[in-house]
């Protein structure tokens, strides 16, 4: 038996002793994303919650799905609240200690159960406040554009720095295919940029595994590359909005959410390309600016990173999983996905200074980026030129 081999389903609930010396643990108990996912999810929590529930979403996500929730549990369970993130200036809701602290002093007490209904940032703070809280949370996802619904960690931002905070995994996640369907088209290209993204976090791991000596599991990693592969090789009929595609990205982001959890390390979901993203992230929100949203940056990330390693990879000191540039950029452009940062608005000094201090984003993992800083610094310094200069001259 291979975890690759399994169904989503067939993994959450289980836990996995596995050949590289680490028994795997999801830590999920259910996971549903299908035409009945809402009304699962409701069983589920009702099942669950033996006290108060809320529920936590934003203006947006309320009307999506949040009030149907609400409205179905509060029918069953009398003791049921919700509660509406409120934007602020007409500006969106962040995951920053201003929203979640207001969210937190909002809170009624005695809640037994908390349900999440959103995507990125509506988990990621009640993931925060239901860990504070102690106790137990699910998610009802209403778009397919991140990998973080099975995380065990929040991105949060404190005094204006991504910060990956403490949380808990929900136990259970689940979505209305339709509602993720219907999800904003950047949305749906978010996901599969992030989705894709696992091909250059794969490299990069037997990168440092053959390079260093890291520890690495073949399990988690051959899961991840197939969860990859079977959103590539149906990313045209993501623009038609296409219900299996949709299906396969939100199953292959919460697998590697699942996988980076099983693994205690986000190595098998992200690598230089992520690093490359949150260098341009806290450019923008140090100018006070909305940044774009992270699995479109990851995408366009992912096409920098195959590019540098098309050049320095006959120059590296072992030999690295070949993945084609080309076609990687054809699959995100078949999409839908954007491919070059300028057309995300990122601005080419940060552009240029994001490959030569990308690698400062993580004190831990070694990445290309790691290698040639530390190796070879004038290299990388002629590929930033160089890549600065084919993207924006
Ligand atoms: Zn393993
Ligand atoms: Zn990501």
């Amino acid at each position: 038996m291979h975890l690759k081999d399994l169904k989503i389903n067939e993994i959450a609930g289980k836990t996995f002793p596995c050949k590289c010396g680490i028994t795997h643990d999801p830590g999920l108990e259910i996971i549903d994303i299908s035409k009945n996912g809402i009304v699962s999810a409701i069983d589920f929590v009702l099942k669950k919650a033996k006290g108060r529930i809320i529920v936590i979403c934003d203006p947006n996500t309320f009307k999506i799905a949040g009030k149907q929730v609400y409205d179905s549990l509060k029918e069953k369970h009398e003791d049921t609240e919700y509660y509406i993130i409120p934007e602020r200036n007409g500006l969106a809701v962040v995951p920053n200690e201003s929203f979640i602290g207001e969210t937190m002093i909002r809170m009624p007490l005695d809640i037994d159960f908390f349900v999440a209904v959103g995507s990125g940032v509506v988990n990621d703070i009640t993931r925060n406040i239901s860990y504070h809280f102690g106790k137990k949370y699910c998610v009802i996802g209403t778009a397919p554009s991140m990998d973080g619904y099975a995380s065990i960690t929040s991105a949060l931002i404190i005094k204006n720095l991504k910060e990956s905070c403490p949380g808990q995994i929900p136990i259970g996640i689940f979505a209305d295919i339709e509602i993720l369907k219907n999800a904003p088209f950047k949305m749906l290209t978010a996901g599969m940029g992030d989705v894709l993204a696992k091909y250059n976090a794969v490299r990069e791991w037997q990168f440092a595994r053959d390079l260093n000596g890291e520890h690495y599991c073949k399990e988690i990693a051959d899961l991840i590359w197939c969860a990859a592969d079977k959103c590539a090789a149906c990313a045209k009929q993501l623009k038609d909005r296409d219900e299996a595609v949709v299906k396969n990205i939100m199953e292959a982001l919460i697998l590697s959410g699942m996988a980076m959890g099983m693994y205690s390390n986000t190595r098998p979901g992200s690598g230089a390309e992520h690093h490359i993203v949150h260098y341009w992230d806290v450019e923008f929100i140090k100018k006070g600016q909305e940044h774009p949203l992270h699995g479109n940056s990851v995408g366009v990330a992912l096409c920098v990173i195959c590019k540098l390693f098309d050049i320095v990879k006959d120059k590296l000191p072992v030999k690295v999983i070949e993945i084609d540039t080309g076609k990687i950029i054809r699959i995100l452009k078949s999409a839908g996905c954007e491919t070059d940062p300028k057309a995300l608005g990122i601005p080419k000094d940060t552009f240029r200074d994001s490959i030569l201090y990308g690698q400062i984003m993580s004190k831990t993992k070694y990445t290309i980026l790691t290698h040639l800083s530390r190796n070879n610094m004038p290299l990388l310094m002629e590929i930033a030129d160089r890549l600065t200069r084919e993207y924006y001259e």
